[in-house]
C-alpha cells in the first residue's frame, strides 16, 4: 500500500486542481493520498468526488500556518471538522492575513521596478482560497521577471529579501488544541526543513507531544538523510507517529513528485486510530477517511 499524506492543489499553492491532483495520485500508483492545502478545507469535496471516481482513498487534511515565537511552523491537521467554529475562525483570520499582505508585497516589488499588481496576483490565484507568495512568484515568472518560483523566493520573497511581508499565523499550541477539539490529529510538517531544526529540538518536540501533537513528518525532501535518521529516533523515543510524504505542489516545486516519500501502512493505521479516538473525545462529526 502506497500512502502520501501531504499534497497541495490549486485551492492553495499547488498547480493542479483537486480532481487532477487525485487522478495524478492514482496514476502514480498511490492507494492513499491526503489533500493538505494551506489553511483551508475548500478542496475536500472536489477531491473526494475524484477519489471515489478513481478508486483511491482520500484523507482530508490541511497544512496550518502557525507561529512558535517568531518562527513559522507548518502543522498538518488530519480529519478535523472544519466547521468547528473556533477552527473556522482561526482559518479565516489566517486567510485574511494572506490576502491583506498582497498589496504590500506588490508595493515593494513596484518600488524595485517590477510592475506587479494585487489585481495580477488575484487573477493568478483565481482558484485559490489561500493566496500565497507562490502566486506572486507565478505572476513574475509569467512576465519574464524571474525564471522560476525558486528564483522569485530567493531574490525577493523569502524573509530578509526586499519584497517580504509578514502575515498572521496561529500560535502553534493553539493550532494543536483546535485540531484536537475539532476531532482531528496534528502532525508537524517538515519539522527540520529550512533551518527549523534549531526551533524544534527534541525537548521542544517532547513538549509539543505533551500538548497533543501525535506525529512528525520525517521523510520529506527538505530533510537530508541524517536529519531523517535523527527524527526517526526521536519519534521512537517520544512514541510519535512517523509520516512520509511528497509535499507535492504540481509543477510549482521541483523534486516533490507524488509518492517520492511515503508513509508506512502501520504508521498510517496508527494515525487513523488516533484520529478516531480524537473524534470520539471531541464529540465532533469528524469527516472520516473516504475509501
Ligand atoms: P506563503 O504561503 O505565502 O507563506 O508562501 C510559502 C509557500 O511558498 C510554502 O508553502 C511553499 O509551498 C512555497 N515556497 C517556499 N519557498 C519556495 C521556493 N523556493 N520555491 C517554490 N515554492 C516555495
Ligand atoms: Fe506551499
Ligand atoms: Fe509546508
Ligand atoms: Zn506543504
Amino acid at each position: 500500500m502506497r500512502i502520501d499524506l501531504h499534497t497541495h492543489s490549486s485551492v492553495s499553492d499547488g498547480t493542479d486542481d483537486p480532481t487532477t491532483l487525485v487522478r495524478h495520485a492514482a496514476a502514480s500508483g498511490l492507494d492513499v493520498v491526503a489533500l493538505t492545502d494551506h489553511d483551508t478545507a475548500e478542496g475536500w469535496s472536489e477531491a473526494a468526488a475524484a477519489a471515489a471516481e478513481v478508486g483511491i482513498t482520500l484523507v482530508r487534511g490541511m497544512e496550518i500556518s502557525t507561529a512558535l515565537g517568531h518562527a513559522s511552523v507548518h502543522l498538518l491537521g488530519y480529519l478535523p471538522d472544519p466547521t468547528y467554529p473556533p477552527l473556522a475562525t482561526a482559518l479565516d483570520k489566517i486567510l485574511d492575513g494572506r490576502n491583506s499582505r498582497v498589496p504590500g508585497i506588490c508595493a515593494r516589488l513596484q518600488a524595485l521596478g517590477f510592475d506587479v499588481t494585487a489585481e495580477d496576483v488575484r487573477r493568478r490565484a483565481i482558484d485559490a482560497a489561500a493566496t500565497g507568495r507562490p502566486h506572486v512568484a507565478d505572476v513574475m515568472v509569467a512576465a519574464g521577471m524571474v525564471a522560476s518560483r525558486d528564483e522569485a523566493f530567493e531574490r525577493f520573497l523569502n524573509p530578509g529579501r526586499p519584497a517580504y511581508v509578514d502575515r498572521y499565523a496561529v500560535p502553534l499550541h493553539e493550532a494543536i488544541s483546535l485540531v484536537a477539539a475539532s476531532g482531528g490529529v496534528s502532525v508537524l510538517a517538515h519539522p527540520w526543513g529550512r533551518g527549523r531544526a534549531v526551533v524544534l529540538p527534541e525537548a521542544r518536540l517532547s513538549e509539543l507531544r505533551d500538548a497533543g501533537l501525535v506525529g512528525i513528518e520525517v521523510d520529506h525532501q527538505d530533510h537530508p538523510p541524517a536529519a531523517r535518521d535523527a527524527l526517526r529516533a526521536i519519534a521512537r523515543n517520544l512514541d510519535l507517529v512517523v509520516t512520509g510524504s511528497s509535499d507535492h505542489h504540481g509543477t510549482g516545486k521541483t523534486d516533490h513528485d507524488l509518492g517520492c516519500n511515503t508513509t508506512a501502512p502501520e504508521e498510517y493505521a496508527r494515525l487513523l486510530d488516533l484520529a478516531a479516538e480524537s473524534a470520539r473525545a471531541s464529540g465532533r462529526p469528524a469527516p472520516g477517511v473516504l475509501a
